[in-house]
Formats: C-alpha cells, sequence, structure tokens
C-alpha cells in the first residue's frame, strides 16, 4: 500500500493479518480503487526504436509479468518475511515443484525426497529428473538430522514436506535443513499444508518454498495456481528458469489468489478450531484406531509441531480399527455434508478413502486399518459431526 508509513524503520513489522490485508496493493496505481484491474497481456509497447533495443520500459512483455502478477507477487512476499528474495507464480502447484527442482538441479547431480512426499512429486523424480541424469533417493519423513548420513558428494537438493498430505508426519526441518546445508545442498519444502501463515518455512531453514496456491490461497475450489518463494540462495535460478521455460500464468486467475489471499487468515483460522475439535470428536470414537492430527499426540511428530508450527490447517486422516474396506466406503458414501474428491484447501468438507502402502520406498505404512482424509471446511463444525454420526450408522450396518 503506498502510504507513508511504509517502510518506516521505526515502526514495529507488521503481524501477518496486516501484511495479508495490505501487501502488495498501490491504490495510488489504480485510480484510488481498493483491487488492481486484471491486466491481459501479450505486446507492451515501447515509446521510441531506443528504448525498444534497450528494453528500456518498466513492463518488457506479457510473459515476463504484468501489474497484475506483480501485485500478488509482492503480497506474498510481504507474507514470507524479509529472507524471501522473490516469489514466482506457476500454472499449478504441481508445476511450481518441478519448476523448483529444474531450477536448483543439474544433470549428475542427486537429490533426497521424503518418502511421504506427494505422490506427482514422485512422478516428476522417477521420471523426468531421471531421465535428465538426476538420482532420487527417498528417506524417512521422520530421519531428523541423520539425513546427514545419507548425503553423497552430489546431493545438491533436499526436499521436505510437513505433514504429509495423506500421512501427516511432522519432519524435523530446521534439524535436515541444517545437515542439508553442512554438505552444501540447498532445501525445498512443499509448505500448502501449513502455508507461510504457520509455518514460517524461511525461519526453519528452507531455501525455496513451495504452495499449492490451488488450495488455501485461492481457498474456493476455482482456481489452479502454484508458488516458489525463494530466499537470495536460490532466487536468481528460480527467476532464470521460470523465465526460459516460458512459464506463466492468466491473469484472471492471479486475481482470484491475491483475491483469496487477502482472507486466507480468518479462514485458516476456522479450518484450524473446526478440523481439531472434529479430530477429538473422532479419536473418541469406538469405530476409529488413530487420528493423524499433527495437533494431536497420536500423530508422528506431534512435538515437533508444537516447536515449530504455529497452527493446523483444516486436513487430517483417520485410521479405523481392521474392518473390511466396503464398511468404510459404506461411511465415506453416507456423507452428505463431505464431497469426495482430489485436492482441498477449499470452503467445502471433503472425505477420500486412500492407500498409500504402494507409493513408499523407504518405509513401510502400515497404519493398522483402512484409512481415510477428511478436509474440514468452513461449514457449522455440529453439521460436519452430525454428518460423521450419520456415517458411521452406515458403517456399523455394512460391517
Ligand atoms: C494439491 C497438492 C499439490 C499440487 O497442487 P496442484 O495445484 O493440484 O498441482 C502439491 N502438494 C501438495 C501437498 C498438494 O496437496
Amino acid at each position: 500500500m503506498t502510504k507513508k508509513s511504509e517502510g518506516d524503520p521505526t515502526r514495529p513489522p507488521l503481524k501477518p493479518a496486516t501484511r495479508l490485508a495490505t501487501s502488495g496493493r498501490d491504490a495510488g496505481a489504480n485510480h484510488g480503487f481498493v483491487n488492481p484491474p486484471v491486466y491481459h497481456a501479450s505486446t507492451v509497447l515501447y515509446p521510441t526504436a531506443e528504448d525498444f533495443l534497450a528494453r528500456r520500459a518498466r513492463y518488457l512483455y506479457g510473459r515476463r509479468g504484468t501489474p497484475t502478477s506483480e501485485a500478488l507477487e509482492n503480497a506474498l512476499r510481504a507474507l514470507e518475511g524479509p529472507a524471501c528474495a522473490g516469489v514466482a507464480l506457476l500454472p499449478s502447484g504441481l508445476a511450481a515443484i518441478s519448476t523448483a527442482l529444474l531450477a536448483v538441479l543439474n544433470a549428475g547431480d542427486h537429490l533426497l525426497v521424503t518418502d511421504s512426499a506427494y505422490q506427482p512429486t514422485r512422478r516428476f523424480c522417477d521420471n523426468v529428473l531421471r531421465r535428465y541424469g538426476i538420482a532420487t533417493t527417498y528417506y524417512d519423513p521422520l530421519i531428523g538430522g541423520d539425513i546427514a548420513a545419507l548425503m553423497q558428494p552430489n546431493t545438491r537438493a533436499v526436499f521436505v514436506e510437513a505433514p504429509g498430505s495423506l500421512s501427516f508426519e511432522i519432519q524435523d526441518v530446521p534439524a535436515i535443513a541444517a545437515a542439508a546445508h553442512a554438505a552444501g545442498a540447498l532445501v525445498l519444502m512443499d509448505n500448502t499444508w501449513a502455508t507461510s501463515l504457520y509455518f514460517p518455512a524461511f525461519d526453519k531453514g528452507v531455501d525455496l518454498s513451495i504452495q499449492a496456491a490451488t488450495k488455501y490461497i485461492g481457498g474456493h475450489s476455482d482456481v489452479m495456481l502454484g508458488t516458489v518463494s525463494a530466499n537470495q540462495a536460490a532466487w536468481e535460478r528460480l527467476r532464470g528458469t521460470v523465465h526460459t521455460l516460458g512459464l506463466c500464468v492468466g491473469p484472471d486467475d492471479i486475481y482470484l489468489g491475491l483475491r483469496g489471499l487477502r482472507t486466507m487468515g480468518v479462514r485458516l483460522a476456522q479450518h484450524h478450531q473446526a478440523g481439531l475439535k472434529v479430530a477429538r470428536w473422532l479419536a473418541e470414537r469406538p469405530e476409529i484406531a488413530r487420528v493423524l492430527h499433527p495437533a494431536l499426540e497420536s500423530c508422528p511428530g506431534h512435538v515437533i509441531w508444537r516447536r515449530d508450527f504455529s497452527g493446523a490447517s483444516g486436513l487430517f486422516s483417520i485410521v479405523f480399527k481392521p474392518v473390511a474396506q466396503g464398511a468404510v466406503n459404506a461411511f465415506v458414501n453416507e456423507l452428505s455434508l463431505f464431497g469426495i474428491g482430489p485436492s482441498w484447501g477449499g470452503f467445502e468438507s471433503l472425505a477420500i478413502p486412500f492407500d498409500c502402502t504402494s507409493i513408499r520406498t523407504a518405509t513401510k505404512w502400515a497404519p493398522g486399518g483402512p484409512t481415510v482424509r477428511l478436509h474440514i471446511g468452513l461449514e457449522d463444525v455440529d453439521d460436519l459431526i452430525g454428518d460423521l454420526e450419520r456415517g458411521f450408522a452406515a458403517f456399523a450396518a455394512a460391517r
């Protein structure tokens, strides 16, 4: 926001909620309107041949950035804090992950990836990176500082994701980052679950923090968008890679990301509260063996969550006591307020059965019973609990 108070070193740094509401805004540039216009743009006209030859212009070309993309980048950068050197916008969360990896790796390099990583991340490593001569080793998400033993002379990057978005192990990111940096490797993090509001990635040693903005930044299940925030050590490589690959995002989708970001703080607080209430209620149910919610002691890495995270979002998993899958399917099918579908982070609740047994290679996933992942949306939490209760009645009838 252009006000003379901005950047005043005598004032204390603004709190996250204030930054969510103010950052990336420039009413002076928008005839006083609160929000920036959506620039649909390719060609930029230069005043003279000399200006064109010298590329003397505020904006060079639509693909290289517009006031619309800058507004979201600036807002996200302010949210990440002073260690963030720049933010790149990508057309999906997966594109943000693949682009960040391409930015920091060369042929012949070695990469360490948590065994709990989002499955399409693994597919990118096992297919594209492998074809380009980059080898990936998967590691136990709970490895902590012992990851030092897995570092090879050519290990250039360590990829963390906390928590895993199905299995919910919380990783010791500071310990892993310390070991990675000691060996000369950069740390990339998929920070989609906590967002920069609940996990300040740069303070914890991360060099490139990735978010599927499709989830909580967008927040309304109507946009595909990814972001990569980079510190000084990684920003130039990231920026160069994004430009060289020709990646950019349509202005309407950027606008939806910016619009969602403004309310992300209050939405996340509600997801946190309601999610925790449902998780605690589920933990008392006789059908449930374990609730994998980072804020509950039953979740691997809970102690680290308490140390490093300032909140929880609305996504967690439940483990049923051993029972036929048919009964679990009956439970999910009976729910009327929870939709069945991929993705999460929108205002609506979701429930999906899953099994990540066959995905793992470094560790064994053996939860002890069928598993369901829940996203707790913004509906009234008592209505959601009532819906789950009806699901358990259908479960009982089907078992
Ligand atoms: C959804 C998701 C992604 C991918 O985001 P898209 O925008 O769907 O490509 C990456 N990481 C995690 C943890 C996710 O849940």
